[in-house]
């Protein structure tokens, strides 16, 4: 139930009381609409919003069980110790200036995130940068795209993202490079998918070690070795090169470096043309698959190369991105409609902090350090003396600076450091040891405000109001919804009221509109054409202008602003696409193909550490679960930390499918759920990215990971880090569901996650522990006096009980002698999680005793997250109904009918399920 129910702050567009607003999870950007009913906010997609057209993905629909107040971070603390906001607000002001007076600027930092709104991230990269004059303040998007920003300004001499959405339905061909855009970007997925059903001959490739939901639409999935990307676009070029399919014309007009960069690509794919068998040696693509993607490419007209986390995340992420660039540029397909190579972020707002100079080596507005007119601009529009001089340090530098005592002062903000970064233990210990950190969160627990001396309460997504930009370059308001939840206030006020208790002028700024207004003047000051960010017609906005913007791509050079609502996209006065005209931001307007090698990833397996772990995200959940983790029904997908191992690496290491296995690597260590699946090779592991201390034993898979980052951009080698799996040795497993969260210090595994009206937990002991059943016994929702019973069978080590008050079940566990080899699977004791919702009765009981679910509770592991449908409903359609299709079994069971994620387990469900009917 929402308390704060209240007319929000500001005037939003209001059609019978739905409020325009954006999602605040992925890169895509899509449009919602929310209403608050009945204390319960409704959110739906906004058919008019150009990401979307109303489209939302099964996170996007959740939305309005995220907005809750439980966990919410109230009040300013210090040391633990509420305290009013002014104390805290001198408190850093002061801790700030301290350390700044006695150990010089660089001894301060900002550590920010994508989550922040473009207001935010303005006014904190105005302090740093501008007034404090040090370039330390860097954001969580290096871990996410700072590659791509690295290679687009080597390419074209700025970081500009040249493609629009719509090239996903206009293009012929499309290539999904590192990209699982089925669960990481699912709106876009599903615009593609449909352009794909319109027209099956749109060819789709998917490159990408793993088979992934993704690989459901590809007409060719190419499984490279982790890492090879390089070797497999220079193989690429040398093809187009010696097949006679540059364009030259184009390249001698618009670029230049073509014969560097082909004397690069045919040192390493073969220098008498493309070495197929060389370039299938080292990405481990068949010859025949190459070449059928070589031609593909090389005769078509209209491509599409969108790429994501997988190219980036890699100690030669630069070079992934420019080897791609490289073959749109000297064939001339960029800048044209249907093509071109098209970055898509991870966060909502990563492209907004890209765009005020959010990363260490950045400027506001697109400018750079290292040009001299760039820094006088800078300088003079804020009418300060002084700006920083040369970049900060990049998050992994900036983290590691905090563990050598060199930052005295760390401010984050809206991130989760301890989970996120790569070596995150580093990270744990060295804000541990920090004098003074200081969190800005929405968020009361957290891996990170656990390391906090100061704690500051931030407005959540529906208490906000500003702008985010997403990966077509398109401005969005998000809009307030609600009133603050307990003291919380905006980021961009929290950190202008610590400027301004530092001293600093140009931070008096009444509203997140007169911030807006100070940035896009900004992108216009002595630009005249010569930076592709420009939306200086906005600074004319008026605060009514502001709040009923309408989604709106930059750059936007000329009048009027639009006021209506949201015209269709095509009204717009849009520049869609960059470098029609093939003029670059370079100094002589070319751009440039940059000549690059493969090399393998830094760090190679080697026997201590044989296995190469790749991580990502997973369809239900947003990176640290912080908000996703509140609704129940994204929680059920996939409900633990897992790790996705090949059968015969399994059968090598000797684990089973649903066994707990351990991962070690040089950095750190981890548990997960084993997954048996063809789906990854040999050699390779996956694991999600989500799970945090707060929510797991050991689930940070990025304890695990290497510091290794890319040397120009600095983003970390997150898809490649050697290390060892084993099984880990346990007596029991149990299965605990129960109305209050439980103290886990007495289990050696466990994982938390919300279900309607509790918490469910699995846990294990080491072998070597007491017995469980010891432990839950002594759990408060057992020592209640209610109405106990109980079921126990020696022989089998088996044990099952639960307890009722007053007609209400306050708890239940199912334990289970199980090991390695004969785990306990969970995923039949799914029913488990809809027991504290329901009305009690005798089937109820009956199913925790037997262990046997009645046939009233059975739905089996949760398909479709959006209609709530589980494996069992799905295969009874199959197998009783004769649903031999997703349209079938989308019509008798809902599933599938709402963001369309799962569609692709649903065949695969068919796919078993009819085949065992045979
Ligand atoms: Fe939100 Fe999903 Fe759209 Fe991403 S694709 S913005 S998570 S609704």
């Amino acid at each position: 139930m929402l308390k704060g129910t209240q007319q929000p702050a500001t005037s939003a567009p209001d059609t019978d009381g739905w409020i325009k607003s954006t999602c605040p999870y992925c890169g895509v950007g899509c449009g919602i609409e929310a209403r608050v009913e009945d204390g319960h906010m409704l959110v739906r997609g906004d058919q008019s919003h150009p990401a979307n057209y109303g489209r939302l993905c099964s996170k996007g629909l959740a939305l309005g069980e995220t907005v809750i107040n439980d966990g919410r971070l109230l009040e300013p603390s210090i040391n633990g110790e509420p305290v009013p906001w002014d104390t805290a607000l001198d408190h850093v002001a002061k801790a700030f200036q301290d350390s700044i007076r006695r150990h010089g600027p660089d001894s301060v930092a900002l550590y920010v995130s994508g989550q922040l709104l473009t207001e935010d991230y303005y006014v904190a990269n105005k302090l740093v940068k501008g007034y404090i004059g040090t370039g330390n303040i860097d954001t969580n998007s290096r871990l996410c795209m700072s590659s791509s920003v690295a290679g687009h300004k080597r390419a074209f001499g700025s970081d500009t993202v040249p493609n629009c959405y719509q090239d996903f339905e206009q293009a012929d061909m499309v290539v999904l490079v590192g990209s699982n855009l089925a669960w990481c970007h699912p709106v876009l997925y599903q615009r593609l998918k449909a352009a794909k059903q319109q027209r099956p001959e749109l060819s789709i490739v998917v490159v990408d070690p793993r088979v992934t939901d993704s690989v459901e639409l590809a007409d060719l999935h190419l499984a490279i070795q982790p890492g090879t990307d390089v070797a497999l676009f220079n193989g690429l070029l040398n093809y187009l090169a010696e097949n006679d399919y540059l364009n030259h014309a184009y390249t001698e007009q618009h670029t230049r470096g073509l014969a560097d960069a082909l004397a690069s690509a045919r040192q390493d794919t073969g220098k008498d043309g493309a070495d197929f068998t060389l370039i299938s040696t080292v990405t481990g693509v068949p010859v025949e698959h190459l070449q059928r993607f070589y031609k593909h490419f090389a005769t078509t007209e209209k491509v599409l190369t969108v790429y994501s986390q997988g190219v980036n995340q890699s100690s030669a992420g630069v070079d992934k991105v420019n080897s791609i660039i490289n073959c749109h540029l000297c064939t001339g397909r960029i800048g044209k409609i249907g093509s071109g190579p098209f970055s898509v972020t991870g966060q909502p707002n990563a492209m907004g902090g890209r765009e005020v100079g959010g990363l260490a080596n950045m400027l506001a507005a697109h400018m750079e350090f290292g040009n001299k007119e760039h820094q006088q601009i800078v300088k003079a529009f804020w009418q300060v003396d002084t700006i920083a001089e040369k970049p900060g340090l990049k998050a992994v530098d900036l983290f590691d600076a905090v563990d050598a005592g060199k930052i005295k002062v760390i401010w984050i903000m809206a991130t989760n450091p301890v989970v996120s970064m790569p070596d995150a233990d580093k990270v744990k210990r060295a804000l541990e040891k920090c004098p003074l950190v200081v969190v800005s969160d929405c968020i009361a627990d957290t891996d990170t405000v656990r390391c906090a001396d100061i704690v500051l309460p931030a407005m959540g997504w529906a208490e906000k109001s500003g702008t985010v930009t997403n990966s077509e370059r398109r401005i969005s308001r998000q809009r307030q919804l609600i009133a603050s939840s307990g003291q919380a206030k905006a980021d961009w006020w929290i950190i202008c009221q610590v400027a301004l208790r530092m001293g600093y002028a140009g931070f008096n700024f009444n509203a997140a509109a007169d911030v807006f207004r100070e940035y896009a003047q900004m992108t216009g000051f002595h630009n005249q054409g010569r930076r592709d960010l420009d939306i200086s017609p906005l600074a004319k906005l008026t605060n009514d202008g502001y709040d009923q913007l309408a989604p709106q791509q930059w750059p936007i050079k000329q009048q009027p602003v639009k006021t209506q609502l949201s015209p269709a996209v095509d009204q717009m006065p849009e520049q869609k696409r960059f470098f029609a005209e093939g003029q670059f931001y370079t100094a002589n307007g070319k751009a440039n193909l940059v000549p690059v090698s493969y090399r393998p990833p830094m760090t190679q397996a080697s026997r201590q550490y044989p296995m190469a772990l790749n991580t990502g995200r997973i369809r239900d959940q947003w990176h640290t679960m912080t908000r996703t983790g509140l609704a129940p029904k994204l929680g059920a997908h996939k409900p633990e930390p897992y790790v996705q191992i090949n059968p015969q690496d399994a059968r090598s290491f000797q684990l089973q499918n649903g066994a707990i296995a351990q991962l070690n690597s040089k950095w750190g260590q981890a548990k997960a759920r084993v997954v048996i699946t063809a789906d990854i090779k040999p050699g390779q592991l996956f694991m999600p990215m989500h799970w945090t201390a707060v929510d797991s034993s050991e689930g940070r898979v990025c304890t695990l990971i290497s510091p290794d980052v890319d040397p120009i951009s600095g983003q970390p080698e997150s898809k490649f880090t050697p290390v060892a799996i084993q099984p880990w040795v346990y007596q029991e497993q149990a299965i605990l569901i129960s109305r209050d969260a439980i103290a886990v210090s007495k289990f050696d595994y466990w994982v938390k996650r919300k279900i309607e009206g509790g918490f469910c937990y699995y846990l294990a002991n080491h072998q070597d522990k007491p017995l469980l059943v010891q432990h839950l016994k002594s759990l408060p929702a057992f020592t209640k006096k209610g109405e106990c019973i109980a079921f126990e069978n020696k022989n089998n080590g088996s044990y099952r009980a639960a307890n009722m008050l007053n007609g209400e079940l306050l708890g239940a566990y199912i334990v289970a002698r199980a090991s390695n080899a004969s785990p306990l699977d969970a995923s039949q004791y799914a029913w488990l999680d809809t027991l504290l919702a329901r009305e009690l009765s005798t089937d109820i009981q009956r199913s925790i005793l037997s262990g046997q679910a009645a046939d009233s509770l059975v739905s089996g592991k949760q398909i479709c997250a959006c209609k709530q449908v589980g494996e069992y409903t799905i295969r009874d359609a199959i197998q009783q109904q004769a649903c031999n299709s997703v349209a079938a079994v989308s019509a008798c069971t809902q599933a599938g009918t709402g963001c369309g994620s799962c569609v692709p387990e649903i065949k695969q469900l068919i796919g078993m399920y009819a085949e065992r009917d045979l």
